[in-house]
């Protein structure tokens, strides 16, 4: 039985060493020692996920949640525990310094184990409507009264997705190969396929790494599309070869799967979002086949694409859902087949998916305009036509290539307006000022540079009022400390900006800042895994015609 507490023990050894290898190898020798189930819990709760990927619920315990029942555990008030919080800046870290205070209530339990903790974690998840608050706060409850202090920490870092121990997934898969004696590569290689990191782990356990297959009802990774810059350079890069291109619809990216009658639909973080989506649900229906497809939801009425941001509140479904329906009707934009009744298409090539793909489009699932196009002249002409048409760009694919669940690869490659954009994370916030007065309005943001957030600038402009209120909200949850001027804010929110220019500057630590920058849209549909990096910005930055240094200025 994988006790709770060698499974924390273990993690907080990883936490304490900096060396990646160490802890590729203490959780490793951790790992070793499991069986499969367990092995499945331990990659899973290790990377800050407290449900297998794919689900279409969470267990929705914020940190309100953990604050009261902490307050009702220790007697302390909610301004006691915030100065504790002050001094980490880590919830978990609370958690454990409270609790190991009053370590006596846990002396005659039993000890925890990894099954256990993953049943209440289920029981949390399923715990909906009238009463479901104080359900989830009894479940919490009970778990911490049982645990130990380092434990304690690690299922309040489990619930907030905050693990901060230095173990991303690379890390994980690199133990998980080193635990069961399986090579790099192919782990990877499953783990983009698998989606989920516990189920992962539990196939390398059982040695059954090679028999992992596409599987209906089960979310892979979707395949991603590397950014270009002008039509000449992808003509350029394929070598006049003749390329598929598409539209690159503005929606929300989903994979569809059907199975009998059942049917499913996952995002791009492969979470599950069917609810929102009733009518591609009938459509799926109404085709004969059972499939796994990829494509596009898009808000579309009248021949013409809606505004993408319509289809915020139906994917949250907040209230009057059916309002939301009326006022954003969606197509879904297929452009890739990956599985056809019981047969894997996902690694044949494009041009016999897409040829499948013709076979079953149908109703609300319209396949993607496609053309084929090889010179510049011709890339060029097609992104004018899909832009008078109301859509976003285009995306031109390889189409002998394979379909590559999770990699970004240049088989496909996107190109957007010429004037581009960058996702980034806001770090941080301030209020704003004249008609923003007393709001938090200004967001500084950051882009990616390898493990680390590097600010790159600093916006305010871009959002609808309801946006900034909305937006305000998540803030003020997600702040970790607040100056009275400055708040520092947990990298979560993803933001895509648009700018004018590209300059280096002194001003932040990434020794770039984007001139002019304004708010395109939120990106709800993407998380921190998913923001531009320094490299995309040098890579913008090196590609305009004029590079100004701000500070040779
Ligand atoms: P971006 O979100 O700007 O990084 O652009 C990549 C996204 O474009 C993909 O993740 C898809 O959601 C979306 N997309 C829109 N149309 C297509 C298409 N025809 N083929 C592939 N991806 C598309």
């Amino acid at each position: 039985m994988g006790s709770f507490s060698e499974f924390t023990y273990t993690l907080d050894r990883v936490r304490e060493t900096s060396g990646k290898n160490e802890k590729v190898r203490l959780l490793s020798e951790y790992m070793r020692g499991l069986d499969a189930e367990d092995a499945e819990l331990a990659a899973r709760f290790a990377t800050g996920r407290s449900s297998v990927k794919g689900s279409a619920d969470e267990t929705q315990i914020g940190y309100s949640t953990i604050m009261g029942v902490l307050e009702g555990l220790t007697g302390l008030s909610g301004r006691e525990v915030g100065r504790v919080y002050v001094k980490y800046g880590d919830l978990g870290r609370v958690v454990e310094e409270i609790l190991s205070a009053k370590k006596e209530t846990t002396l005659f339990e039993e000890t925890l184990t990894l099954k256990e903790v993953a049943q209440s974690f289920e029981a949390m998840t399923r715990a909906k409507g009238k009463g479901s608050s104080d359900m989830k706060k009894g479940h919490l409850k009970a778990l911490l009264l049982r645990a130990n202090g380092v434990e304690a920490k690690f299922l309040v870092k489990i619930l907030t997705k905050e693990m901060r121990i230095g173990l991303v997934d690379g890390l994980v898969e690199e133990a998980i190969a080193k635990a069961y004696d399986t090579d790099r590569a192919s782990v990877r290689e499953t783990a983009l396929l698998l989606g989920d990191i516990g189920l992962l782990a539990k196939r390398a356990r059982l040695g059954e790494l090679s028999g992992v297959r596409l599987e209906l009802m089960r979310p892979t990774n979707f395949m991603l599309a590397e950014p270009m810059q002008t039509a000449e350079e992808i003509a350029a890069y394929f070598e006049g070869r003749p390329l598929d291109g598409e539209y690159k619809y503005d929606g929300v990216r989903a994979q569809v799967h059907k199975k009998g009658e059942k049917v499913k639909i996952f995002s791009r973080r492969l979470e599950e979002i069917t609810a929102s989506f009733p009518e591609v649900v009938e459509a799926a229906r109404s085709i004969a086949y059972d499939f796994i497809l990829d494509g596009e939801i898009v808000p579309f009425s009248k021949g013409s694409p809606l505004p993408f941001q319509l289809l915020q509140r139906r994917l949250r479904r907040i209230e009057n859902f059916e309002a939301a329906m009326r006022e954003a009707p969606v197509l879904y934009f297929c452009f890739d087949i990956l599985l056809l009744d019981g047969e894997d298409l996902h690694q044949r090539p494009l041009r016999e998916r897409r040829e499948a793909l013709g076979r079953i489009a149908a109703g609300a699932f319209r396949e993607a305009s496609m053309k084929k196009v090889s010179t510049g002249e011709e890339v060029e002409a097609l992104f004018r036509l899909s832009r008078t048409s109301g859509y976003e760009g285009l995306v031109l694919k390889d189409p002998e290539s394979p379909y590559t669940p999770g990699k970004r690869g240049k088989s496909w490659v996107k190109l957007k307006e010429e004037l581009d954009t960058l996702d980034v994370v806001i770090v941080g916030a301030e209020l704003g000022h004249g008609k923003r007065a007393g709001k938090i309005s200004d967001y500084t943001f950051a882009v990616r540079d390898g493990e680390s957030l590097k600010v790159i600038g600093k916006a305010y402009s871009g959002l609808t009022d309801k946006e900034i209120e909305d937006m305000m909200v998540k803030i003020k949850a997600l702040t970790i400390e607040d100056d009275g001027y400055f708040r520092t804010v947990k990298p979560q929110l993803v933001i895509e900006v648009a700018f004018d220019s590209i300059q280096r500057s002194g001003r932040h630590d990434s020794g770039f800042a984007l001139r002019f920058p304004r708010i395109k849209r939120i990106r709800e549909d993407k998380g921190l895994g998913d923001i531009d990096n320094i490299q995309e910005v040098k890579k913008v930055f090196e590609s305009q015609r004029v590079k100004v240094d701000e500070e040779r200025r």
